[in-house]
């Protein structure tokens, strides 16, 4: 995609922080998950979790955003317990702003903003070999879907949760790339979340069969159900 983005409002100093203006959105090229993204990933830089950390202990303003890979990864699922006042308020005033222009109208399913029933982190540890491990939360909107999909279809969440963010993302046969971001608040730019996950298939590691090998996007699918469940098509609309 191109877009034209300008410096933050309110003095944030992070040099990723900056406004998309969202109007002059074009996409140049589209690619096509598997091999094509794969190749277009593997171009981007990455650093460690420990650097991101190590770098905003120094400086507030150090890298704020982040592709680290995942080792020894794990997934923990728990009840969310509810939005905080300062995460509500937060949540109305993205709900105030205006969709995104994309094609085929994506943010057509605006999270909802109720909480979802879990919350989720991935314990792993980073590429650094003094790593001593990380234990970070899962913003991904990705996982507030699979959850909304899951109530809709009378089944438990946190199924679905383990199932799409635990058994398939973590599958032997995938490496777990990790976009690791921290909080606009200067005084906890230290606490960094998962934003997306990037699981690009292993070319020599071990075919370990899934029930559902897929062609599809190597990031989650929220809308793929669990292989007990019966195949949906078509997407749901927001509730
Ligand atoms: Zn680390």
């Amino acid at each position: 995609m191109r877009v034209k983005v300008s410096a933050p409002r309110h003095g944030d100093g992070r040099e990723e922080s900056l406004r998309v203006d969202l109007p002059t959105l074009t996409t140049v090229r589209h690619y096509r998950p598997g091999q094509e993204r794969d190749e277009l990933m593997a171009g981007v830089p990455q650093t460690t979790a420990c650097d991101l950390l190590s770098g905003t202990r120094a400086d507030p303003n150090a890298a704020s955003l982040g592709l680290v890979e995942a080792h020894d990864i794990h997934l923990e699922v728990e009840p969310h317990g509810g939005w905080t006042t300062k995460q509500q308020r937060i949540l109305d005033q993205w709900q105030s702003q205006p969709a995104l222009p994309l094609e085929g109208a994506e943010h057509a399913e605006a999270p909802p903003l109720e909480a979802p029933p879990y919350k989720a982190r991935y314990s792993y540890r980073c590429a650094s070999p003094s790593c001593n491990g990380h234990r970070q939360g899962i913003l991904d909107w990705e996982l507030t879907a699979l959850q909304r999909n899951a109530k809709a279809d009378g089944a438990e969440p946190a199924d679905w949760i383990r199932n799409q963010f635990g058994r398939k993302l973590l599958a032997a046969n995938r490496r777990q790339f990790l976009s690791l971001g921290n909080q606009a608040d200067a005084a906890k730019r230290t606490a960094f979340s998962v934003l997306s996950i990037y699981t690009p298939r292993t070319r020599t590691g071990p075919e370990r069969s899934t029930p559902e090998p897929s062609r599809t996007a190597p990031s989650s699918n929220p809308r793929a159900p669990p292989s007990t469940s019966p195949p949906r098509t078509g997407r749901r609309g927001a509730s």
